[in-house]
């Protein structure tokens, strides 16, 4: 028996995870943006969510969280900025553990995106939500952070066992690739994930989840030599 993690496609672009332990049937809704949405997938799985857990407070990622307690009971627990948008439950940062049934998450600090951004790393279910700060082939745009803290970030992440699967936030996988594509034109791993991609989104599929060993191989932001080099590429990405 392991966790089981599926998404829920909500708003433009945005993934919600429902994460079931089927041995303490709890469910943990990761970054709730909305609650209908999120509430039917898990009934129609025969799921009740038990937790919400926020990476940050943006309310694309906290706006289900009133609605979602107020018809499950569920607590919530997240940074402290996410109390900007609703009261939690319980207030958690880097170095702090939460649980799921028999899972334990680590928390870990990956701030620029928010200043009080985190990352939920659990190792023995080989998962991350890491929210707006990694994503498939990219990283969150620097709003109440700078890029020496994006760099620490990557570095941060990039030392997870590689198999760890990672679950973020939105599905910015093409776009990013053909940007990763205009740094890295010879990175053939890049070239053929970006073909694979195109594929995918053709039969409208989820892109996600990557892994820390995929994004090691083709994510320039992972792949920035220095501070200087990320803060040049995320830059260009913001002109792109
Ligand atoms: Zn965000």
């Amino acid at each position: 028996m392991t966790l089981e993690i599926v998404p829920v496609p909500v708003l433009r672009d945005n993934y919600v995870w429902l994460m079931h332990d089927p041995e303490s049937g709890e469910t943990v809704a990761v970054d709730p943006s909305v609650a209908e949405p999120v509430l039917e997938a898990a009934a129609a799985r025969g799921w009740t969510i038990s937790q919400v857990w926020n990476t940050h407070w943006h309310p694309d990622h906290t706006g289900g969280n009133d609605a979602i307690r107020a018809a499950t009971s569920c607590t919530i627990t997240g940074p402290a900025e996410a109390e900007k948008v609703s009261k939690l439950d319980r207030i958690v940062a880097g170095g702090d553990r939460a649980r799921i049934g028999g899972y334990e998450a680590e928390l870990i600090d990956i701030p620029a995106h928010t200043a009080g951004h985190v990352c939920f790393h659990l190792p023995e279910a080989q998962a991350a939500f890491t929210g707006d700060t990694l994503f498939a082939m990219g990283c969150g745009r620097l709003f109440e952070g700078d890029a020496a803290q994006m760099f620490a970030n990557m570095q941060r992440l990039a030392a997870l066992p590689p198999e760890t699967r990672v679950y973020c936030g939105h599905e910015y996988t093409l776009a990013n690739g053909e940007f990763a594509l205009s740094v890295e034109p010879d990175n053939a791993a890049l070239a053929r994930r970006v073909e694979e991609v195109r594929a995918q989104r053709a039969r409208g599929e989820v892109t996600l989840p990557t892994t820390i060993a995929l994004e090691r191989a083709t994510n320039p932001f992972m792949r920035a030599g220095s501070v200087e080099e990320l803060a040049a590429r995320r830059a260009a990405k913001d002109a792109f």
